[in-house]
């Protein structure tokens, strides 16, 4: 059975005296710097001069400065730049500065599983992962609350890494919900599987082509959002609580039947998956985003462009602001009439 740690199975003390450098203040980074100075760590935010956030991290009341001066004094740097800028920062940045001895950490573990990031030996090395968008990280954090978080040690030259990790991992708030061990390898793999897969490419494709079909067969937008959008998060909100039996067993019989028998989703599927994951585990899908991204992102690019144009998106937002069940309907209404 996996290995899940909770509250009680980290020690706050281990920060006595040590300094712990943010790098980055975006998603993640802004919960990271914040919940970790809340649990009484003494945090400095790592970032270039010229980043917005550098203000608003100020008044939020951190310490910032560059990333080579906040990596220099710390004895725990948590890594939270995006993953295709990690390879660069680190060595044009961290590495040059680091005490001896400091402690890297990442929230994922793709530079280091993919060899583009490797700290020497000294190092230890560790990961607490949200399983959880960074907002949402700290939301629960100030509710008295946790995201669960994976974690992992890649390097443990000195044998304190572990007692690091779960001392991070307390800070961050995630132990009030739970720490599951896992390996850098197994994180990145299934994080990257399940985003593309499920996550994000399973669901806003089943959405968008969802929406296609209905409209495109004459059925009204409004309709069609409800069928295949609206009422996703409903699903999702029994699934979570009861997983695919709970989502099922408050769903009509009719709804199951068809369920059952008549999904788009078939063996084919299990193939494409098959094949998505190989991609993952040979390392070229790594390759491929990490070479369009040293390239200037002109592929990503294009496609964040193509994408933010299907169909339901276009309507998304006049749609969204008709219903009254939407807490944000009536602040969109006057921007949606312009379509
Ligand atoms: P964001 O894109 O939200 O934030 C990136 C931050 O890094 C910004 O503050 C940005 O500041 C800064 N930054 C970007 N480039 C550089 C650079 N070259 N030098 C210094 N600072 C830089 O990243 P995320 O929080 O989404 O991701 C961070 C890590 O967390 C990744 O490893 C990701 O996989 C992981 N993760 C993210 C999750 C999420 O919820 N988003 C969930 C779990 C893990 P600026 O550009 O203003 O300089
Ligand atoms: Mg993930
Ligand atoms: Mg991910």
């Amino acid at each position: 059975a996996a290995q899940i740690w909770y509250e009680n199975d980290g020690d706050l003390s281990v920060f006595n005296g040590k300094k712990v450098a943010i790098i980055g203040y975006g998603s993640q980074g802004h919960a990271h710097a914040l919940n970790l100075r809340d649990s009484g760590v003494d945090v400095v935010v790592g970032l270039r001069p010229t980043s917005k956030s550098v203000e608003f991290a100020k008044e939020q009341g951190l310490d910032v400065k560059s990333v080579a001066d906040a990596a220099a004094e710390a004895d725990v740097i948590m890594i939270l730049t995006p993953d295709q800028a990690q390879r660069k920062v680190w060595a044009n940045e961290i590495e040059p500065n680091l005490k001896p001895g400091a402690a890297i950490a990442f929230a994922h573990g793709f530079n280091i599983h993919y060899g583009y990031i490797k700290p020497t030996e000294d190092h230890p090395v560790f990961m607490v992962a949200p399983k959880g968008p960074g907002h949402i990280v700290r939301r629960e954090y100030a509710a008295g609350r946790g995201v669960p978080v994976v974690v992992a040690v890649q390097q443990d030259p000195r044998g304190d890494a572990w007692d690091l990790t779960l001392a991070y991992a307390k800070a961050l708030g995630a132990l009030r919900a739970g720490a599951i061990r896992t390996t850098f390898k197994e994180e990145t793999e299934t994080d990257l599987f399940g985003e593309q897969n499920v996550l994000l490419g399973g669901v806003n494709k089943l959405v968008e082509m969802g929406f296609e079909v209905l409209t495109d067969a004459g059925y009204q937008p409004e309709i069609a959002y409800f069928e295949v959008c609206h009422e996703l998060k409903m699903i999702v909100d029994l699934m979570n609580e009861g997983g695919l039996n709970k989502d099922r067993w408050s769903c009509s019989d009719t709804a199951q039947y068809g369920d059952y028998v008549n999904t788009c989703i078939d063996e084919h599927v299990r193939e494409r998956m098959e094949y998505h994951l190989k991609r993952i585990q040979d390392g070229s899908f790594a390759k491929e985003f990490i070479e369009d991204q040293d390239a200037g992102a002109p592929k990503f690019k294009q496609l964040q462009e193509e994408y933010s144009h299907v169909r339901i998106e276009e309507v998304g937002p006049k749609l969204r602001a008709m219903f009254s069940w939407n807490n944000d309907g009536v602040k969109d209404a006057d921007e949606a009439n312009s379509f």
